[in-house]
């Protein structure tokens, strides 16, 4: 699917581009003004940045439709690529009984595969669970040779697209990239702890790009600069690298307009939380949490890429 398409034929993506989430808003306007109609949340099969914004795209439109007083004319559908929604498992469970009761349709281990603009129709491709591909590499082509994958299609009046992600042509395409395991042609090979790569000692990995099972944020980011500083400088002067990162990542969950939680977890004890705030319980809904989604996160984000905090 081209990202050219965001903004048409009822297609909305808020991962396209800062443009592409402003014309994703228009289209869920025009959406909600023609009162009725069936709206599919997609979710991708690899990693993806930010691990909750398809959830909170779900979430803000339900308030919305709430909003409306029409809510029973909608039927809203989250389509789940596997059995979870999301990694942190207290929140995983949370979100699903939140959809139960707000009426949202899971379908599980369905992904979208193809989908048809003129004709507002999604084609998704069924993976059951007993699946035996080990990485959505292997998976995407079994699924290029359409081999014995059941496909359905469904018709749309909206649909919010989360295309799936990778590393960056320059590293796939270069030794840098996994070559086994879950992360196998799709991610930076580095060691979750260290940074480091696997295989070329001299080189670390930092961000979005390296595989991880958890982690695509600007807050693990933060947390995993300091470590790779020190890793490196240790591993030029001829030392093993020292400081390990914990898996730090955070997503304030928006669960409506004017409610989020401040979900911060890492790798240890099965993504155990690990909050920064004493007064903030990660498992509450607060509006204190959404106003520092709302106000206070983007000059934090800016600070950081200035060096300042
Ligand atoms: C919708 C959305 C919501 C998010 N919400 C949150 C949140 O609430 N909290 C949070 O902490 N994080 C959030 N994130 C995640 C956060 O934005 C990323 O984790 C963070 O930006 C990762 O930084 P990075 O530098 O690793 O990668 P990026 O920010 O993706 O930077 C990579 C850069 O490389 C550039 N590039 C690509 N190819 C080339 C090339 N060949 N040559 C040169 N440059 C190239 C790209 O243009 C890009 O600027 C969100 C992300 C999205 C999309």
């Amino acid at each position: 699917m081209s990202s050219e398409l965001v903004g048409q034929h009822g297609i909305g993506s808020v991962y396209a581009s800062i443009d592409g989430a402003f014309r994703t808003n228009q289209v869920i306007e025009k959406w909600l003004a023609s009162g009725q109609g069936k709206g599919i949340f997609t979710a991708a099969p690899t990693p993806v940045k930010c691990a909750g914004a398809p959830l909170k795209m779900t979430f803000t439109t339900l308030s919305r439709l709430e909003e409306s007083g029409r809510r029973e004319h909608f039927d809203v559908e989250y389509m789940s690529p596997g059995t979870d929604l999301f990694s942190q498992p207290w929140v995983n469970e949370f979100v699903k009984q939140r959809f139960d009761e707000q009426a949202v349709k899971r379908r599980h281990n369905y992904r979208l595969s193809a989908i048809d603009p003129q004709a507002k129709q999604a084609e998704f491709t069924f993976v059951g669970p007993e699946s035996e591909f080990t990485s959505h590499h292997e998976l995407r082509e079994a699924e290029f040779r359409r081999e014995g994958l059941p496909t359905v299609i469904t018709d749309y009046d909206f649909i919010h697209v989360v295309p799936p992600m990778s590393a960056h042509d320059f590293i796939k395409n270069s030794a840098l990239i996994a070559q086994d395991g879950p992360f196998r042609g799709e991610w930076l090979d580095v060691d979750i702890y260290t940074m480091q790569h696997n295989r070329y000692p001299d080189v670390f990995g930092i961000g979005d790009v390296i595989g991880a099972p958890i982690n695509k944020t600007a807050a693990s980011v933060k947390a995993q600069a300091p470590v790779v500083e020190e890793n490196l400088l240790a591993v030029m002067q001829g030392k093993l690298p020292p400081a390990r990162h914990t898996g730090y990542t955070s997503c304030p969950m928006i669960t409506g307009i004017g409610k989020a939680m401040l979900v911060e977890f890492g790798y240890e004890d099965n993504f155990a939380f690990m909050p920064s705030f004493p007064f903030i319980d990660p498992k509450d809904e607060s509006w204190v949490t959404w106003v520092m989604k709302d106000r206070m996160l983007q000059p934090a984000y800016y600070a950081v890429l200035e060096g300042q905090a």
